[in-house]
Formats: structure tokens, sequence, C-alpha cells
């Protein structure tokens, strides 16, 4: 199980939806669109399903301390 994230289009910060999914039912879902608030630019963004990807736990850690294990 992970968490969806998207890309702020301002930022280039990852963001996270708040929804829980897995990588599989995320594969498995069709085309959509949904907004979430962005906490760097207090702004709600409209992203699309091809913009969002799934995160482990672990991974958002690693995205919102800065560090990136490649
Ligand atoms: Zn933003």
């Amino acid at each position: 199980m992970g968490t969806l994230m998207i890309r702020c289009p301002e930022t280039g910060r990852a963001v996270s939806t708040d929804i829980s999914v897995s990588r599989e039912a995320f594969a498995a879902m069709p085309v959509f669109f949904s907004r979430t608030f962005c906490p760097y630019c207090r702004v709600s963004h409209e992203w699309f399903a091809k913009d969002a990807w799934v995160a482990e736990a672990v991974t958002t850690v690693r995205e919102q301390t800065g560090r990136r294990v490649a």
C-alpha cells in the first residue's frame, strides 16, 4: 500500500494527495482527474492520473527530507 503523489506544477515538489492506494489498484484505474490542496502554493491543483504516482511510505519520507537513494 502506498500514497498517491502528484508533482506541484509551480514548485516541482512532491505533494501527497492523502489517497492510499496500491500500485496494482492505481495501474488498473481508468483515466481520471482530481484536485489536491498544495501546501506549498496554498491553492488546489488539478491533476490527471497520468501525472500521479504511488509512493511507498519510505519513499515519501525520502521526499520530505530531500534525501534520495539512487
Ligand atoms: Zn503547488
